[in-house]
């Protein structure tokens, strides 16, 4: 290697690393990693919010078919004969 080649790769190699050293290029990486960061907890607050909606909706189905049923609506247990109390967890019938 001759000293003008040298040169060559040294120019060339400075040129890359000044590429990777680009202060432009570190607030869009930043940029990204923080719009990735937010995308994705909106997506995992969106699976709660989901997961949350379709538990209500359960419970929703549950209490109504224990009450169809006669049941108690808390935990679907059967009521006294005469008190009108759920003989599983005390509550009152209030339906
Ligand atoms: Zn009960």
């Amino acid at each position: 290697m001759n000293s003008s080649d040298f040169a060559k790769r040294y120019v060339s190699f400075y040129k890359e690393l000044k590429t990777w050293k680009n202060i432009k290029v570190i607030p869009e990486v930043k940029k990204r990693v923080i719009r990735f960061a937010k995308e994705t907890r909106k997506r995992k607050e969106e699976e709660i919010r989901i997961e949350k909606e379709q538990r209500r909706k359960l419970e929703e189905y549950q209490r109504k078919s224990r009450i169809a049923e006669g049941r108690c609506q808390y935990c679907g247990g059967k009521f006294s004969f005469f008190g009108k109390t759920c003989k599983n967890c005390g509550r009152k019938k209030d339906y």
